[in-house]
């Protein structure tokens, strides 16, 4: 070789090493990652330096010189740019899902094999279900070096350290809903036992595998290899396995009355990719006082009873009130005649129908059902049932006055139809968070009391303080001009909204959106979740929203693959976050 082409070499050599050092490093996509996992061949003693040199000897990588750069210079335990460090990380998940996805699947199943169900009358720290279920967690732990502790059995807490002394907390749940085992049954007449993971094709049916066990068990496999691949972290790691959470929800303030807690919080209990938002939820108890009916010119009937949601954020699929009467067969037909006025005049997508008894008449709403936090997917039928008995005394003065006339007066003239709050003057919408909603659910009878409820869900963009003030002043408005008997208690809670433009949130989302080809876009939710008062608490996976959600239901499954690339996911994530110089 001449001198000549010596020195073309070398010019051409700090060309390319330079160009590799300039240029953006882009991460593997998911196409690749595909590739990566279809192509790997690694046994139990394979460690992650094998998988990286057998991973870049592959054939497409070989039109990839600034990854192959990156994965060279870890191996030679060289100092990263942060892009070539993502890359790295990502791989580790790789490494991961290939090295443990079996092993995991038979941790999962061992840890739904446990019923850690409610059992009625025992609580959840003195179930010795849950005593077996910590049991297991520890044996795992110990397993796999990691730092275990029973927290009173409240709490599992399963640990990483770092160099310093922030903590980010993993929140998963241990406790699980419990079961109609008749329900546990597919369609083709296969029953499945529910606390026995059952793989059928693509699924693992079983309690319990969706939500949320399977959190708990991507993030122990996932601290294991950062563990045992000696990953530097720089904070803490701690995964916090909640007892309580389908239930009282008290183990994880109570873990905090005796532990710090961690100054950024993720759940793996909710959907992909990252929820930063939730609305506040509010509840305005109107309570009624029982009153004999009073006379309303010739009317004869009166309403005795209404049902409505038997909780506060459920709006039913029907709701049906008693009405007696001299003579319940001309009150029906009068009644049907003006609920076929009032369903034509609003809508028409609900029904009202009265029916005539030996006493009585039995007058029903069918509306469709709905989740409180979404009234847009439901048509209310405790709302229209109020505003049908408001049409009637407008109309006709059909029934004597009581506490159910008062109670649809005052939904008429505060709430209304609409579920905006437009009536009572609170309507507003936040542009990433969504309009807020109200919804007439809760209607109860007890104790000489007659109580309709009303569930709020707001975003941010109003002060508690000031809504509440302004609730409570237009209803004792309403209140002294009608002269109605009425005690009102108004309870709001604060909405919640992380800084979408903050670190923490963002590396959350480019692990999370790269790796399941979703939209860059940050998630917001109408409803509470257990991150919802936790310092920088979100919620990250574990579900996929475009896929039906099967946890609480008969026949739960996970699909494997998703299981998989969970554990792919939180493996990067874990290494995304503990190595961050900063999340704030
Ligand atoms: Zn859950």
């Amino acid at each position: 070789m001449n001198i000549l082409v010596k020195a073309s070499l070398a010019l051409a050599i700090s060309f390319s090493a330079n160009w590799v050092q300039a240029s953006p490093v882009e991460n593997l996509s998911a196409e690749m990652s595909k590739q990566i996992v279809a192509a790997a061949d690694i046994g139990p003693s394979s460690r992650f330096d094998g998988f990286l040199a057998q991973t870049i000897s592959q054939d497409f990588f070989s039109d990839k010189p600034v990854l192959v750069h990156a994965v060279e210079k870890y191996r030679a335990s060289k100092s990263l740019s942060d892009g070539e460090l993502h890359v790295l990380q990502r791989l580790l998940g790789l490494y991961t899902r290939v090295k443990h996805g079996h092993d995991a699947m038979n941790t999962l199943a061992q840890l739904v094999a446990i019923p850690t169900f409610r059992v009625d009358g025992v609580e959840q720290h003195d179930n010795p279900e849950f005593h077996k279920f910590s049991r297991a967690l520890a044996a795992i732990a110990e397993d796999f070096n990691l730092a275990f502790r029973n927290v009173d059995d409240r709490v599992y807490e399963v640990s990483l350290k770092g160099s310093s002394n922030e903590v980010v907390g993993i929140h998963a749940h241990a406790d699980v809903v419990p079961v109609t085992p008749s329900l546990w049954q597919l369609e083709d007449g296969t029953k499945l036992d529910p606390f026995k993971l059952t793989r059928l094709g693509n699924r693992m049916y079983g309690r319990g595998t969706e939500d949320d066990k399977n959190g708990i068990v991507v993030s122990m496999y996932a601290m294991k290899v950062i563990q045992e691949e000696n990953i530097p972290l720089m904070r803490n790691i701690h995964l916090l396995v909640d007892t309580t959470e389908e239930t009282s929800s008290d183990a994880i303030p109570y873990y905090f009355s005796k532990n710090p807690t961690p100054k950024y919080n993720l759940a793996l209990d909710g959907g992909y990719p990252v929820v930063i938002a939730e609305k506040g939820t509010g509840s305005i108890l109107a309570n009624f006082p029982e009153r004999a009916g009073e006379k309303n010119e010739n009317a004869t009937a009166e309403i005795i009873a209404v049902s409505g949601g038997l909780a506060i954020n459920q709006i039913p699929g029907a709701s049906v009130a008693v009405v007696t009467t001299p003579e319940p067969k001309n009150l029906a037909v009068q009644l049907n005649k003006m609920a076929k006025a009032f369903v034509n005049a609003n809508g028409g997508n609900f029904s009202i129908v009265a029916d005539a008894r030996e006493h009585d008449v039995e007058l029903t709403v069918k509306g469709v059902s709905a989740h409180s936090s979404e009234p847009s997917g439901g048509v209310n039928p405790v709302s229209r049932m109020f505003m049908f008995i408001e049409y009637t005394q407008q109309k006709k003065a059909v029934f004597k006055f009581n506490h159910v006339t008062d109670a649809a007066s005052y939904i008429a003239a505060n709430w209304g139809l609409d579920f905006h709050g437009k009536t009572i003057g609170i309507d507003f919408s936040h542009d990433f968070m969504g309009p807020l909603t109200s919804s007439v659910t809760l209607v109860s009878q007890n104790n000489s009391t007659f109580t309709v409820g009303v569930n709020l869900r707001v975003p941010v963009g109003r002060d508690s303080a000031v809504l509440k003030q302004h609730l409570t002043e237009r209803l004792s408005a309403w209140q002294s001009d009608k002269s109605v008997a009425l005690d009102i208690s108004i309870a709001l809670r604060e909405p919640m909204y992380r800084n979408p433009k903050g670190p923490w949130v963002n590396a959350l989302l480019d692990v999370a959106t790269e790796n399941l080809s979703m939209p860059r876009e940050f998630g917001s939710s109408a409803g509470a979740t257990s991150v919802h008062n936790l310092p920088n608490g979100v919620q990250f996976g574990l579900a996929m929203p475009s896929k039906k959600y099967t946890g609480h239901n008969a026949n739960e499954f996970k699909r494997v693959e998703q299981f998989l690339l969970d554990l792919q996911i939180i493996t990067e994530m874990v290494a995304r976050v503990g190595q961050m110089p900063s999340l704030e």
